[in-house]
């Protein structure tokens, strides 16, 4: 077969296909950007319709100019748009342009980094944007990390490692060659309230099921209540329950809020407990000069999660888990004939795959490195300081209103509140925020959150969108209470 569509190979004929294909593509993007809006696409019913399709694969195929076409005229339009200063509705972001760049030098070379032979330089170049990362974060030395596909693989991982190590280590048990030891329906860790699901999602893949984690009460703030945690610790001893970990929420993914490290950490330490903390959202916060002391107790945690494509505004998916010890690590090692034998290490040779759930996976690595040295830290910190700062203006033009109620003080970028209605409305509050969220969606072309929160319906602003404004969210603002 000699076809010069397939890939890009030193041959000159498919060299000018790569570059008119992605050229091609790269301007039918950038001329979608025809409109301010986060979405002007088609509601639900409508979408399926115009994509259905009983001829996914044709029997004979056409041109990929006319597949372009396709793609224009159905798929670019109905896309949502992260990078508009109309979008705030999820820890979801725009990406910065060297990171789509990235991507193509990774999309295009397609190295997979469970072992050296299929990605020596991407695997170096892994090793170091951990070492860097886990410095950055206040680690030592000891400290280790891999990419992941992002904050619930990274939970996942950090508690694993969590578990591992209070089998291992405490109960003398090797879990990962005969299972979970006999009385592991006792196991129990702490999160809080307002965690995020992975927690449960990861007790049940372990095979202790969601009753292994016991969930905190949080105060008016939504952080982790230490009274009550060690309430609730004192009180699963004297039941018989044994605790493991305390799964600390760095940036809850509503409120943003942080739950207290250090005080966390003195209490781990006093019942001899693995401390992780899940900073998917709040991992972002280092990179601000005038905010990084709030997360500043990262350093003292055992595992971190860490978000790239939240805060950092980098393509999903791209995340990280790091470990304070990275002896830890080896309860994922599993040594393969045929991939990654031991011999190679006294080589030299790294494989990554030995501190991965995942065996095939992407450069991501690629992505943090090429931002971080473009940007460098004082790009990096004007562009983080900027989210955390419109998110302190918007709640203090939102506490100013009669006609709002905020959820809470925001401690990194996300203000939750609903909209009260007017003298004589018939509609109440929680259907009224409903329908406004509705129709900024389908009519005005901004797509916002909405959650609950202490049992009422409220909007959220996600402000991960370093563009976004002070002005603009004055405008937002008058827009939604037009609505009322
Ligand atoms: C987003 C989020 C996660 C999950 O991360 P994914 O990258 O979506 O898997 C976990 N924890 C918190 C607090 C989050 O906000």
């Amino acid at each position: 077969m000699s076809k010069n569509n397939l890939f890009l190979t030193s041959n000159e004929a498919d060299k000018k296909s790569y570059v008119e294909m992605m050229e091609a593509t790269v301007k039918a993007v950038a001329s979608a950007m025809d409109h301010p809006h986060a979405y002007a696409g088609m509601g639900p019913y409508e979408l399926r319709e115009a994509v259905h399709t009983d001829e996914l694969l044709p029997a004979r195929g056409c041109r990929f100019d006319e597949i372009l076409d396709d793609i224009k005229a159905k798929i670019l339009p109905n896309l949502v748009r992260p990078m508009s200063t109309n979008y705030m509705a999820h820890l979801h972001s725009a990406v910065l342009l060297e990171s789509i760049a990235a991507e193509l030098i990774i999309a295009t070379f397609n190295q997979s980094m469970d072992s050296w032979d299929q990605a020596p330089v991407a695997t170096e170049i892994e090793v170091e944007v951990i070492r860097n990362l886990c410095k950055m974060y206040g680690y030592g030395e000891n400290s280790d990390g891999v990419f992941t596909s992002g904050g619930s693989q990274s939970n996942l991982s950090g508690l694993l490692l969590a578990r591992d190590w209070f089998c291992n280590e405490k109960c003398h048990h090797d879990v990962k060659k005969y299972g979970l030891p006999e009385n592991f329906r006792k196991f129990r860790m702490y999160s809080s309230e307002v965690a995020h699901f992975s927690m449960e999602k990861s007790t049940h893949l372990m095979g202790m099921g969601y009753e292994a984690v016991v969930k905190v009460p949080v105060n008016a703030a939504m952080q982790m209540d230490v009274v009550k945690l060690r309430e609730l610790i004192e009180a699963d001893i004297k039941a018989g329950n044994i605790p493991f970990c305390v799964a600390a929420t760095v940036g809850t993914t509503d409120f943003g809020s942080i739950d207290p490290l250090d005080e966390l950490r003195k209490l781990c330490d006093e019942y001899g407990l693995w401390l992780h903390a899940d900073a998917a959202y709040g991992s972002g916060v280092i990179m601000s000069e005038k905010y990084a002391h709030r997360v500043s107790g990262l350093a003292a945690c055992d595992s971190i999660t860490v978000d790239f494509h939240k805060m950092f505004l980098l393509p999903v998916s791209c995340s990280a888990s790091l470990i304070k010890d990275k002896r830890h690590f080896e309860a994922l090692t599993i040594h393969a004939d045929y991939l990654n034998r031991e011999e190679d290490e006294e080589d030299g040779y790294i494989n990554l795959v030995n501190k991965s759930m995942q065996t095939t996976r992407r450069f991501d690595a690629l992505k943090v490195w090429i931002s971080f040295k473009m940007r460098g830290r004082e790009g990096w910190s004007e562009l983080i300081t900027k989210c955390i700062d419109n998110a302190e203006y918007f709640y203090n033009q939102l506490i100013k209103r009669p006609d709002v109620e905020v959820a809470v003080k925001p401690e990194i970028s996300s203000v939750v509140f609903r909209v009260l209605p007017p003298a004589g409305s018939s509609e109440d509050a929680d259907t009224m925020n409903k329908r406004i969220r509705r129709e900024l969606l389908h009519h005005k072309g901004v797509v916002i959150g909405q959650t609950v929160c202490n049992g009422n319906v409220c909007l959220k602003f996600t402000l991960l969108n370093p563009l976004q404004n002070e002005a603009k969210l004055d405008e937002l603002l008058e827009l939604i209470l037009s609505l009322r």
